[in-house]
């Protein structure tokens, strides 16, 4: 079977373009009589952007606590309050927000249309209907979340992280506007942006390929290259590239090699963040990515990163365990890099050896 596979409908890029929203936002309005529904991450709280939005009297803001990335829970929690609150399905709903606000934005309006709980659609294709009009505004980039069919979930009571992988996840509007991550601190644009260049160099090197993802994945390698080889990673004309790279890389969505595997090791074992878990986990991998570990180094240099060392030197064993059992589930990925017999690279010593030495 050939997928079949689906784009974002609409996107818009340039400084400024925020000003646009209330143009998309109307259009909804003149189609559906419902709210428009807006999430904005917590951090904007206290800014003014809510009064740069065009919310009229009936729409709902919520904003949404990103100091854990998304639970099944806490999609629950929201849609049900959201239920309460509008009598009619929303015109559109709207996030500004990095990976966390967006995926929240894209589970709960699944759940708008979508009976049941948010755990009863992590996986392929479980949603049955179609969401309400979905508009993305990163103000964070680098997930990809902005095009991906995905929205990445974890589920506590299952100690589970997965996605509602589904075309219904998608946005149907992006709007790409560079003066939205202005704010963002220095480390954290470093750690989400750097997952666009991590995602689509283990695509790149993997054994399984596709000409239209290798095509992306290259371009948005590049611009990841210029980026955070350059002075000043986050010059207006650098945050305005890093948020078409992540675009490319987001719609790339190839298969990851074994950053991410390692990577999600650390989430699950100690809860770290899949931005910076990503920089522990190339900066343990000489040996199998050497150009690109050679490449991350300097790009931390240059951008005055740091990773703080020593995070998993004294850990239990049921901490190793747990680690490495976090990293070797991911067969596809590791088999993509390294082959069939990855098991006998990465054995449980030199997989413990390497966290042994973030
Ligand atoms: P995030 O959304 O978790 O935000 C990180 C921090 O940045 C938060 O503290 C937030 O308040 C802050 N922040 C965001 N925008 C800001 C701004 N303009 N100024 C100042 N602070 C700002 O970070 P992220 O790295 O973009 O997203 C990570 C999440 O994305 C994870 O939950 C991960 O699982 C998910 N993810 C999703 C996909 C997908 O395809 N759906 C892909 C990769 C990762
Ligand atoms: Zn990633």
């Amino acid at each position: 079977m050939y997928r079949n596979a689906k784009n974002v409908s609409y996107y818009m890029i340039g400084q400024g373009a925020l000003a646009q929203l209330d143009d998309l936002v109307s259009a909804r309005r003149a189609v559906h009589d419902g709210p428009a529904v807006y999430f904005l991450d917590h951090f904007f709280e206290d800014k003014n952007l809510h009064d740069r939005l065009p919310v009229m009297p009936g729409d709902q803001v919520v904003y949404v606590d990103t100091t854990d990335e998304p639970t099944t829970e806490y999609m629950d929690v929201i849609a049900a309050k959201l239920r309460a609150q509008v009598s009619e399905l929303p015109c559109c709903m709207v996030a500004l927000g990095g990976g966390a606000t967006m995926d929240t934005c894209k589970a709960v309006a699944n759940l708008m249309t979508n009976p049941g709980k948010a755990e009863d659609y992590q996986g392929w294709d479980l949603v049955k209907h179609p969401a309400p009009y979905k508009i993305a505004a990163p103000t964070l980039a680098g997930t990809g979340a902005e095009c991906s069919r995905t929205c990445v979930l974890s589920n506590v009571r299952k100690n589970l992280k997965l996605g509602m992988n589904s075309d219904f996840t998608m946005f149907d509007q992006v709007l790409l506007d560079p003066d939205l991550t202005r704010t963002v601190p220095r480390n954290q644009y470093f750690y989400t942006g750097i997952d666009t260049y991590m995602h689509c160099f283990e695509s790149l090197t993997g054994s399984y390929r596709n000409v239209v993802v290798d095509a992306l994945a290259q371009k948005a390698v590049e611009m990841c290259k210029d980026i955070f080889l350059s002075d000043d990673m986050m010059s207006d004309e650098n945050r305005e590239k890093m948020m078409i790279a992540s675009y490319l890389g987001g719609m790339a969505a190839g298969f990851v090699g074994v950053v991410h595997p390692v990577s999600a090791g650390l989430s699950v074992a100690l809860h770290l963040h899949h931005g910076i878990a990503n920089c522990y986990a190339l900066s343990v991998l000489e040996d199998i990515y050497p150009e690109q570990h050679k490449d991350f180094m300097t790009m931390m240099e240059r951008q005055g990163i740091e990773l703080p060392r020593g995070i998993c030197a004294d850990l239990t064993d049921a901490q190793y365990d747990a680690l490495y059992e976090g990293t070797i589930v991911h067969e596809r990925p590791l088999s993509n890099r390294l082959g069939p017999d990855y098991r006998k690279i990465l054995t449980r010593e030199n997989l413990i050896d390497r966290f042994k030495r973030m």
